[in-house]
């Protein structure tokens, strides 16, 4: 069974409901038409009954006028005739009365049929022998009440014909308002589904139509070499998700771009020092050495501004050495390094250096990693000597070595006042410093080395409130520490 997406599901729903309004609007207009057309039938029925009736009312009538020629010519010439009328009365009448709906309508019909009865008898029985007998008087007599006979018949018939129409009405009113339920249900309706269709149509633009162009607009940046391209869709649908995952792959192509420059910009720093360092170091050294020898032969103010040449030389190497770090490929084979060993190292010379007086250090655990001794001090010292800087005078500077998922880690954390903003961004940055005598090299060329290795450095924040910087290097294969 395929599996729907959440829009095409939405999607899908939304025009099965514009569906089902239209198909309901086609069942109301053919239930209207079915009803229109029973009201149609009845009423044919009924016109058929008015018809019936009235053909009753007209044989009742002839029956009668042939009475009335028997009693005019006085002979039974007519009787024939009376026989055929009176034949029609009594074939007509059990069809009307299949036609009486109410029990008044079929009392009427009794009616009709006991008067015809009793003016056939009164005709038959009366009439015909007292015509025949030439008995005028008795004529004029049963005539009279023929006469009655048949007005009261044509009244009954008048009333059936009355109830026949007014039967025939009220279908022509429900047909009528049957039409007009109908035409007002599919007016309702058309009206409904023009609506669905609307909110349909807005639906669509809103939750389909603007992400894709969102997302195409996006993509188009990126395209343009915009890496900060941002795609603001946070729908919780399929567009949402591309667009995270749109978003997340931009921030990913910046960092991966971030991280490129700023491996080139070493490179090329590297290659540019590397250019030139053998011409300075060698002049730097010549400085390094007669400002020594001159300090030792000179009176005390020349020595203090001999030592400040001294110093700045000295920083000068330092720079330069610094430069070259960044350049210098790692050496061929890496070895287990101690990194305990090496950390213990690292405090003893920073502590000859005078680099931690009045700051309190402490070391714990170990952890060994494969690389370069030499390389990995370096790392250690810049992280040490940056956070007893940054501790100061009273401060304290904790390390901590350890072992996870297979990686070795060395943690240094200090008391200062932490990484400040305007550091933030820009600590691995070459020549990026706060300091007034710094190089701003530092942490560039551990990260460079710390890379080399595989590894990484992070920054973050100590428990003690200031920084912590977190060496992370490949561990032993075997995970020994
Ligand atoms: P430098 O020490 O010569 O300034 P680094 O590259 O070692 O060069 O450090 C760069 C900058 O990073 C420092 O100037 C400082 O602003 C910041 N920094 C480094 N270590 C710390 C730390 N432990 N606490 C606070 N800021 C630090």
């Amino acid at each position: 069974m395929p599996r729907w997406s959440g829009t095409a599901r939405r999607l899908l729903l939304a025009f099965g409901a514009l569906l089902a309004v239209f198909a309901l609007a086609a069942l109301l207009t053919l239930r209207g038409f079915q009803r229109v057309h029973d009201g149609l039938d009845t009423a044919r029925e009924g016109a058929e009954s008015v018809r019936l009736a009235l053909e009753l009312a007209s044989a009742v009538r002839d029956q009668y006028a042939h009475q009335a020629h028997t009693i005019i010519i006085g002979d039974e010439s007519h009787l024939g005739f009376y026989e055929a009328a009176q034949k029609r009365v009594l074939d007509l009448l059990p069809q009307v009365r299949s036609r009486a709906a109410t029990p008044e309508e079929l009392a009427w019909v009794d009616e009709i049929a006991g008067a015809t009865g009793e003016l056939d008898r009164v005709f038959r029985e009366r009439i015909v022998p007292a015509v025949l007998r030439g008995e005028r008087a008795d004529v004029k007599l049963e005539h009279d009440r023929a006469q009655l006979l048949v007005t009261r018949i044509q009244d009954r018939t008048e009333q059936l014909v009355d109830g026949f129409e007014a039967a025939i009405a009220r279908v022509q009113a429900r047909v009528e308002a049957s039409e007009r339920g109908t035409v007002r249900g599919v007016l309702a309706l058309q009206l409904a589904s023009a609506l669905l269709a609307l909110g349909l149509g807005l639906w669509v633009l809103r939750s389909v139509a603007r992400p894709i162009a969102r997302l195409r607009a996006g993509a188009a940046r990126l395209a343009g070499g915009d890496l900060d391209a941002h795609i603001a869709v946070d729908s919780p649908d399929e567009f949402g998700a591309l667009a995270q995952q749109f978003n997340a792959m931009t921030r990913s192509l910046r960092e991966h771009q971030e991280k490129l420059l700023q491996s080139e910009k070493l490179a090329g720093i590297g290659r540019l020092a590397a250019g030139v360092a053998h011409e300075i170091n060698n002049p730097l050294g010549v400085i390094l050495g007669y400002a020594k020898l001159l300090r030792k032969r000179a009176d005390d103010g020349t020595a203090g501004d001999l030592r400040i040449i001294e110093e700045e030389t000295l920083r000068c190497r330092e720079i330069v050495e610094g430069l070259l770090d960044l350049s210098r490929p790692l050496p061929a084979h890496p070895q287990p390094v101690d990194l305990r060993e090496l950390t213990d190292e690292v405090l003893a010379r920073l502590r000859e250096a005078k680099l931690l007086d009045g700051v309190t250090v402490t070391v714990e655990g170990s952890a060994v990693a494969r690389g370069h001794a030499q390389k990995l001090r370096q790392v250690l010292f810049n992280l040490v000597r940056n956070g007893a800087e940054a501790a100061g005078t009273g401060g304290r500077v904790d390390v901590r070595l350890g072992s996870a998922s297979g990686a070795a880690e060395v943690a240094v954390a200090d008391s200062g006042r932490g990484i400040s903003q305007e550091a933030a961004g820009r600590l691995f940055e070459p020549f990026f410093t706060t300091k007034d005598h710094g190089t701003g090299l530092g942490l560039a060329v551990s990260l460079a080395i710390a890379r080399a290795h595989g590894g990484s450095i992070e920054a973050g924040a100590a428990p003690a409130g200031g920084a912590c910087f977190t060496l992370r290097l490949p561990g032993l294969p075997g995970g020994i520490t």
